[in-house]
Formats: structure tokens, sequence, C-alpha cells
């Protein structure tokens, strides 16, 4: 089995671990329902996108997107 030759130091370990942070999610408010949407996207609640309804709204909608 291969092993490391040397302990990984904290500061290498910190390197490594410098992109492991979590980032916000883009998100904006539905202009139809109020409800936080990501932009560019159908709202998951109302199922509005640019002013008109592109799917049914509720439980509906994933399978819509999908196919
Ligand atoms: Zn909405």
């Amino acid at each position: 089995m291969a092993v490391p030759k040397r302990k990984t130091s904290p500061s290498r370990r910190g390197m490594r671990r410098s992109h492991h942070a979590l980032r916000v999610e883009a998100h904006a408010e539905c202009a139809n329902c109020g409800e936080l949407k990501r932009p560019h996207h159908v709202c998951g609640h109302c199922g509005f996108y640019d002013g008109r309804e592109v799917a049914p709204a509720g439980d509906g909608l994933k399978g819509v997107i999908r196919t």
C-alpha cells in the first residue's frame, strides 16, 4: 500500500482546505408570487417565468422541466 512519506503540515492542510468553504447560492424573489427562486429559472412555487405561467404550479413542475 502506498504511504505518504511525510506528515501533511498545517500549512499544506490549510491550503488544501482553502477550497472547501460553501458558497452562498444566488437567489431572487419571484415577481409573481414573491417566493425565493434561482435567477433565470422557472419559479418552483408558481411555475411562472418572465410574467407568464410556463409550467403547472406545485408538484407537477419537476416532470415538466425534465421532459
Ligand atoms: Zn413564483
